[in-house]
């Protein structure tokens, strides 16, 4: 299965869909399987211009948001080696990228967390997860209201103002001390970063399993809503 030329994840192949970022790929033939494993392989032929770094979120995205179907052969077996850790995605990712990114972005992707995980978190920095009132703004399916509580439900209320994600960050705030009462992801990124240094990487995993948890079991609602509509 090779990563370019196959459809595997959205509806057409990436050649398709990104045709400037395939234009400019060192390994057209790369496989999907080694791809994944170390997004780094995707290394570029020159630094990104304004649109190619769209086309990447994009392609990120693209990836994060379906499942890859790599069911059979080689790459099979080769895909479970995510699972062992063993990428080095922060530094080739910084290769790749055309500047250092924003703070928040170099600290993620140095988490050991599986690579969707990462992906994930990628997107919760950048605010392109399809909240419910993402999803509306796009005439998607739902009303954009949160399914848990009612109220409009964009990223600020998924992860922080969320009643039921309330008690979970008090919990969190049990364990780790500190104040936690941020409603946003800067915020809570400031209150990470102000804490001791030998705490951060502990921190931002437990965040990340957290965060990851909580999108998974909101994502469920959501389907189960939509499919009782
Ligand atoms: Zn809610």
């Amino acid at each position: 299965m090779l990563f370019w030329f196959d459809r595997w994840a959205g509806d057409a192949p990436f050649t398709a869909h990104f045709p400037g970022l395939f234009a400019i790929a060192v390994e057209p033939r790369i496989s999907i399987a080694v791809a994944l494993i170390d997004l780094g392989k995707l290394a570029l032929r020159r630094p990104f211009e304004p649109a190619d770094t769209a086309d990447w979120h994009d392609l990120l995205n693209c990836i994060a948001l379906h499942e890859p179907d790599l069911d059979m052969g080689d790459d099979r077996t080769k895909w479970h080696l995510e699972l062992s850790g063993l990428f080095s995605t922060k530094s080739l990712y910084q290769a790749i990228a055309p500047s250092p990114g924003p703070e928040a972005l170099t600290t993620i992707w140095g988490i050991r967390l599986p690579l969707k995980i990462r992906i994930f978190l990628w997107q919760w920095i950048h605010d392109r997860l399809p909240s419910g009132m993402e999803v509306l703004k796009r005439n998607g399916p739902g009303d954009g209201c949160c399914p848990l509580c009612g109220p409009e439900e964009d990223s600020n209320h998924i992860f922080f103002t969320c009643v039921s994600v309330q008690y979970l960050w008090s919990c969190f705030c049990e364990i780790v001390g500190g104040s936690w009462d941020h409603n946003n992801f800067p915020a809570l990124f400031a209150e990470l970063q102000a804490s001791s240094p030998s705490s951060h990487h502990i921190s931002w995993l437990t965040i990340g399993v957290l965060a990851w948890t909580l999108w998974t079991v909101r994502n469920r609602l959501v389907i189960q809503a939509l499919e009782a509509a």
